[in-house]
C-alpha cells in the first residue's frame, strides 16, 4: 500500500513537472515565432548552427545531475528540430500566393527528418534555404553548366568547388579520396558540409565524401537532372563502386536539405529528360495510379514540376517507411533487376534500362497501357544484344534464396507483388525485352 501511495505521489510531480513544462513550451515557442518573423523581415536563415552548438554546450552548467545531462542534450536537440519546423512552416504559411508553384514536403526519419523544397529558382535562394555560413565543399560535374554551382558558390561565405568527370567512372575511390583531400587541405571541420550540384553520380559521390570525412558531416543535395530530382536525391543512399561493382561501398546518409529547381532542367537534353521520367513512371506503377494515368493523358516531358513531386511523394512514404532498406523500400527496385543487366551490357541510360525492364514485370492487361506511355515518351521497346549475356549480368549482382530470385512485379497500377522466379523464367522475361 505504502509503495503505491509513492508511486501515486511520483506521479503527480510528473504531471506537475509536465503542465510547467507545458506552460514554458508555450512560452519558447512564442519567442521562436518572433525569431522567424525577425529572420523573415532579414531574409536570414531558419538554420543557425552557431547558435545550435552554443547552447549545446551550455548544458553542462544547467544540468547539476552528469546522468541526466545526455537525456538532456537529446531533449534540447529534438526542441530544436521542433523549433525549426515552427519557423519553416511560419516563413511558408507568410508567402501567400507562392503555395501552389512551390512544394516543400518534410522527410520523416525522427532526428534525420529533413525538408524537400521543390521550387522554381530556389536555386538563388540557397544562402537563406540552406546554413551556407561555413566552408561549403561543393560538387559538381564535369557536363552541368558550371552556372548552377557558381549560384550556390556566390551565396556562400567560404565556397570550394570541385569537379568531377562526366560519367558513373567518378564513383570511384580515387575520387573521392580527392575530395576528401581537397577538404582536409582546406581545413574542413565538423561542423563545415558538403553540396552536391549536378546528377546522380555527383549526389551519391558527394554524400559519400559528406559521411566519411570525420566520420560525417552535414549534406545538402541540389540534384539538376530530373532523374536525381525524382530518385536519387532523396533517400540517403550515399556510395561508390568498387571493381566495377555498382553502389558496393557507401553509406546511408540522409541529407540535411534538399533543394529542387525545376529551372535547372532547362539545360537538360531532352534523351535525359525522359530517361528520369522513367523512373517517376516506375514510382506511378508501383504505388501512384494517379501519377501513372497523369502520363497517359498528360504531356509529362513538358509538366514535369507535377510529375517530380508526385514521384518524390512516392518515394518519400516508402523511405520513411523502410529507410534502410529491410523490406518495403525494396519495391523502389521495380524494373531494376533486368534494367541493371541491359544497362551494364548496353551502355543505355539508366532510366531508359529500367523503361525496359519493368516491360516483363507488368500483367498483360498494365504492360498494355504502359507500351503507349512508352512509345509517347519515345523511350525503347526493345533493345538489341545478346539475352545471355544480359542473362549473365542479371545473375551477378542478384543475390538468390532457394534457387529463385525475388522480383517486383506489377499486377494493376499503382499496386505491386513480390514474387520469387526461377533463373530460367528470369531468362524468358529478358527474352521479352532483349533481341539479337
Ligand atoms: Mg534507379
Amino acid at each position: 500500500m505504502r509503495h503505491r501511495m509513492k508511486l501515486e505521489k511520483a506521479r503527480e510531480k510528473i504531471a506537475n513537472a509536465d503542465r510547467q513544462m507545458a506552460k514554458l513550451f508555450e512560452e519558447r515557442m512564442e519567442a521562436v515565432k518572433a525569431v522567424a518573423d525577425y529572420k523573415k523581415e532579414h531574409g536570414l536563415p531558419v538554420e543557425d548552427k552557431a547558435q545550435e552548438t552554443k547552447k549545446i554546450s551550455e548544458i553542462g552548467s544547467l544540468i547539476g545531475d552528469p546522468e541526466l545531462r545526455p537525456y538532456y542534450a537529446s531533449f534540447l536537440q529534438s526542441t530544436m528540430e521542433i523549433s525549426k519546423r515552427l519557423q519553416q512552416e511560419r516563413l511558408r504559411r507568410q508567402a501567400p500566393g507562392k503555395e501552389q508553384e512551390n512544394a516543400v514536403l518534410r522527410m520523416e526519419l525522427g532526428p534525420d527528418s529533413y525538408d524537400i523544397v521543390l521550387e522554381r529558382g530556389c536555386l538563388h535562394r540557397a544562402g537563406e534555404l540552406l546554413d551556407l555560413n561555413r566552408k561549403v565543399m561543393i560538387v559538381t560535374g564535369e557536363l552541368v553548366p558550371r552556372k548552377y554551382a557558381e549560384t550556390v558558390a556566390g551565396q556562400c561565405t567560404e565556397p570550394f568547388l570541385h569537379i568531377i568527370p562526366s560519367g558513373e567512372e567518378s564513383k570511384s575511390f580515387a575520387v573521392l579520396e580527392d575530395i576528401l583531400v581537397t577538404m582536409l587541405n582546406a581545413g574542413f571541420t565538423r561542423s563545415d558540409c558538403v553540396c552536391a550540384v549536378g546528377g546522380g553520380v555527383v549526389g551519391d559521390l558527394a554524400g559519400f565524401a559528406a559521411a566519411c570525412y570525420m566520420r560525417g558531416i552535414d549534406f545538402y543535395n541540389v540534384p539538376t537532372t530530373v532523374l536525381s530530382q525524382v530518385d536519387s536525391s532523396i533517400g540517403g543512399k550515399t556510395a561508390v563502386n568498387l571493381r566495377g561493382v555498382k553502389n558496393m561501398a557507401g553509406a546511408f546518409w540522409q541529407p540535411k536539405k534538399v533543394l529542387i529547381d525545376p529551372d535547372t532542367l532547362s539545360t537538360l537534353p531532352p534523351r535525359h529528360i525522359t530517361n528520369g521520367l522513367a523512373e517517376a513512371l516506375k514510382a506511378g506503377l508501383i504505388a501512384d495510379e494517379k501519377l501513372f494515368s497523369l502520363f497517359e493523358t498528360e504531356d509529362a516531358a513538358t509538366d514535369t514540376e507535377k510529375v517530380i513531386e508526385a514521384a518524390l511523394r512516392v518515394k518519400k512514404k516508402v523511405v520513411e517507411a523502410d529507410e534502410r532498406e529491410n523490406g518495403l523500400r525494396k519495391i523502389l527496385n521495380f524494373g531494376h533487376t533486368i534494367g541493371h543487366g541491359i544497362e551494364s551490357v548496353t551502355g543505355m541510360l539508366h532510366g531508359e534500362s529500367v523503361a525496359l525492364g519493368m516491360i516483363p514485370m507488368c500483367s498483360d492487361e498494365v504492360r498494355a497501357r504502359l507500351i503507349p506511355v512508352l512509345e509517347k515518351l519515345g523511350l525503347p521497346l526493345s533493345v538489341r544484344a545478346d539475352p545471355d549475356t544480359v542473362f549473365a549480368a542479371v545473375m551477378h549482382d542478384k543475390k538468390m534464396s532457394a534457387g529463385k530470385i525475388t522480383v517486383v512485379k506489377v499486377p494493376v497500377p499503382g499496386s505491386y507483388k513480390m514474387e520469387s522466379v526461377l533463373p530460367e523464367d528470369l531468362k524468358d522475361l529478358i527474352k521479352m525485352v532483349v533481341h539479337v
